[in-house]
């Protein structure tokens, strides 16, 4: 038997597919560190290297705002503004404090025109930029431009609190732009590191997941190709779930192991049952055969062993077949409430004349009302299979008992005779199939050795238990007990 019984065609496709993908959890985990750790991390970097850097234009504004108040205090100090005779140490004064600062610096009066730039080109020249006309008219401002420069402008207010002009500090901040980019540097090196570290960690993560599921699946491949010898090795694994999925693997492997040896060893049991009473047709009618001369007699017996050998196989194969359907549970088991008391009493009727065809005392014994939730023709056949065998197996003059009885729970058939009974060793084989104590003397009584593996799959089938006691020549006890309750 292979695996494949038990996995449709199309859900091997599935697992080859899958197999062909076989790096999918792989680039499961790849992803989901990559959604959960790079990606976050590149974000926050970026969110750090912004506020860092805001951060500092935001410091550089202030400083540039504040140099350019201070220059405007100066300038209304010197009366730089209305002496014209200063106007010459004014412009050096201007162009001295652009040099220092690095950055340069236009003054603007009140109307917005330039007078003074440390580049000397805008002189004169109306210099009305946005931030002038804010500063002029309302508060100082500093502000970045597009081009990163930045625009830092302070009115100049004269002793009488009026705004006569504004002083403009404009800066490209270059050292902001290196101090930036030795930061952007050491993020894209964090990053990488840290990405190189993700994905070895993805690697030996995954190593440690998609090794022990790859060696599995070739295992279970082997078992499909029929070789259920295979077992998936547990011991090599770490303790995890997926352990715990090899050895589930094993067990399975273990049962159809079983299973197949079991099936094995029945289809040898019918065909070795079957072989017997065929091998005795062919005999007999061989015998017939050749003997053209014989007495009528003679023909009429050798046809009626042939037809008792014909019913033997009739029975044997009617067993097995309401086995097969037993085991298959083709046909559904049909619970219902049912008197006990009625189908062991009408069991024992439909039987009388058997054992008093054999002189034996059949008698039945219904202690008190019992109602159960039974299949009623399983459970018929099944303690009917114990009542025949007390009959068949106990001499001429002996007895058979059928006892109903029960407790809260459960009803309890006992079948006992005062027969053959059986050696202790035997006890534990009775129940399997084609299992016959004697088999000579099986013969004579017609038995096949598969009525007791019916009335123990019944018994189950019900919830049940059997159990059995027995000593040889003193006789045989069965008790049967079923679960009042269906659950
Ligand atoms: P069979 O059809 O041969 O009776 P069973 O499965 O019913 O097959 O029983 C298996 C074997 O158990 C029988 O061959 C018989 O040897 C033994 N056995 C069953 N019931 C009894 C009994 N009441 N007394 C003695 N032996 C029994």
């Amino acid at each position: 038997m292979t695996l494949s019984i038990f996995l449709q065609s199309g859900e091997w496709d599935t697992i080859l597919d899958k197999k062909k993908g076989r790096h999918g959890i792989r680039w499961l985990l790849l992803i989901t560190y990559v959604c959960t750790g790079v990606i976050p991390l590149l974000l926050l970097s970026n969110v750090v290297f912004k506020t860092t850097e805001k951060y500092y234009i935001e410091e550089r504004k202030k400083e540039l705002l504040n140099q350019a108040n201070i220059l405007s205090g100066h300038i209304v100090i010197s009366d730089y503004m209305y002496d014209i005779q200063k106007a010459e140490e004014f412009g050096k004064d201007i162009e001295q404090t652009s040099i220092q600062g690095g950055f340069r610096i236009i003054v603007t009066d009140a109307m917005g025109t330039v007078i003074n730039d440390s580049n000397k080109t805008e002189i004169n020249k109306t210099y009305l930029i946005p931030e002038i006309i804010e500063a002029l008219d309302n508060k100082d401002v500093a502000r970045e431009q597009l081009n990163g420069s930045i625009y830092a402008v302070a009115s100049i207010v004269n002793d009488n609190g009026k705004k006569v002009g504004a002083v403009l500090i404009a800066d490209m901040p270059t050292d902001i732009t290196l101090k930036m980019e030795v930061v952007n540097k050491q993020i894209y090196i964090m990053t990488a590191v840290i990405v190189l570290v993700v994905l070895a960690v993805v690697f030996i993560f995954s190593q440690m997941i998609t090794e022990p599921l790859e060696k599995m699946a070739k295992v279970i491949q082997k078992m499909a190709d029929g070789h259920l010898d295979q077992r998936v090795p547990v011991a090599t694994m770490s303790q995890n779930e997926i352990m715990e999925v090899g050895d589930a693997v094993n067990n399975m492997a273990e049962k159809l192991q079983q299973v197949d040896i079991s099936r094995q060893q029945f289809v040898s049991n019918v065909s070795h049952e079957l072989k017997t009473p065929l091998s005795s047709i062919k005999v007999l009618s061989e015998s017939i055969l050749l003997n053209g001369e014989a007495p009528k007699e003679m023909y009429v017996e050798f046809l009626q062993d042939i037809n008792n050998e014909v019913d033997r196989m009739t029975e044997i194969i009617n067993d097995l077949l309401t086995l097969v359907r037993l085991d298959q549970k083709e046909v559904p088991v049909n619970f219902k409430q049912e008197n006990l008391n009625n189908l062991v009493s009408d069991i024992v009727k439909r039987l009388n004349p058997l054992a008093v065809h054999k002189n034996i005392n059949l008698s039945c014994e219904l202690i008190q009302e019992v109602l159960a939730d039974i299949d009623a023709t399983k459970l018929t056949l099944a303690v009917s299979n114990l009542i025949e065998n007390g009959i068949k197996y106990t001499d001429e003059g002996g007895e058979v008992k059928v006892v109903l009885d029960c407790d809260h729970q459960n009803a309890f058939i006992t079948v006992s005779d005062t027969g053959v009974g059986m050696a202790e060793e035997e006890l534990g084989k009775i129940f399997d199939r084609f299992y016959r104590i004697d088999k000579t003397r099986d013969r004579e009584t017609g038995g096949t050795g598969l009525g007791l593996s019916i009335t123990h799959s019944t018994v189950l089938m019900h919830d049940g238990s059997i159990r059995v006691s027995s000593r040889e020549n003193e006789g045989t006890t069965f008790v049967v007990r079923i679960p009042l309750m269906h659950s």
